[in-house]
């Protein structure tokens, strides 16, 4: 790959490779229901990330002996798309997206009201058509979202962001030459309301005082991506019920 000869991740001037500062997030876009056939669905990019949410159910639970009785089953389907990556990811499932597709089952689960639903199941699929680090938060991110737009009642959203040490320094958000150069990486999620912690991956060391300061910036990258998340629902709620008064008044 084309990074080989990078050695440092942070430009004399104290700033990232991207121009970014320790504590700043990458541009980040969200909408809600782009696809028609989902019951919900979200697309997020976030930075060089490019990642579309599609929601299924609740729905009848197949195989059916995987049905819970007392309340739905929550699955995940992670997956790279071959285009994805710098060089052409294998079609099949890896390793990596079978634990992805877990993790993000388990740290979404929290805010769905299951019981709700017994004996049904909800399907989460989730292609990541371009990748540059960081694609389990953004996935989480867009993945509430998507519950959101499948009209699924949620206790709280789920809003997810990783910090990490790049050359000594903790810096939030890394991307894919940071995250594939850099000396640790700590993504979590959290419900920003109800403040729980539903994720939280660590690669590479921390001492324990950077390991404080990546989680506490790491919850503050979070509460940024809350509001992100927030603004692109009242947008879609807005077109929605101006496009019902539309019909109304016809
Ligand atoms: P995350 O995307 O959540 O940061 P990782 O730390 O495992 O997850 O991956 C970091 C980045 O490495 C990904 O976002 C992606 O850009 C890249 N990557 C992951 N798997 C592959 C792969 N099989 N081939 C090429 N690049 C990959």
């Amino acid at each position: 790959m084309s990074n080989k000869k990078i050695t440092k991740l942070l430009k004399k001037n104290g700033l990232r490779l991207d121009n970014r500062k320790f504590d700043e997030l990458r541009s980040i876009k969200m909408e809600i229901g782009v696809l028609e056939k989902a019951n919900g669905s979200a697309y997020i990019e976030w930075g060089k990330n490019k990642i579309i949410a599609a929601i299924y159910g609740p729905r009848e639970v197949h195989p059916r002996r995987l049905s819970l009785t007392d309340k739905a089953l929550v699955r995940c389907r992670y997956h790279m798309t071959p285009f994805s990556t710098d060089e052409r990811k294998r079609p099949a499932p890896s390793r990596r997206e079978v634990e992805l597709s877990k993790v993000i089952a388990a740290a979404v689960e929290p805010i769905i009201f299951t019981e709700f639903y017994p004996r049904t199941g909800i399907d989460i699929f989730i292609e990541v058509l371009e990748s540059d680090g960081g694609t389990r938060c953004a996935a989480l991110t867009v993945t509430s979202l998507a519950l959101a737009d499948a009209g699924i009642p949620l206790k709280d959203l789920v809003a997810a962001c990783a910090t990490g040490k790049i050359d000594g320094k903790i810096v939030l958000d890394m991307n894919g030459i940071e995250d594939q150069l850099g000396e640790a990486d700590l993504p979590i999620a959290i419900t920003p309301r109800n403040k729980e912690i539903t994720l939280l991956q660590m690669d590479g060391t921390f001492t324990q005082e950077e390991f404080k300061k990546a989680l506490n910036l790491a919850i503050e990258g979070c509460e940024k991506i809350y509001d992100i998340q927030k603004e692109a629902l009242r947008k879609e709620y807005m077109i929605i019920k101006e496009e019902t008064e539309k019909i109304e008044e016809e």
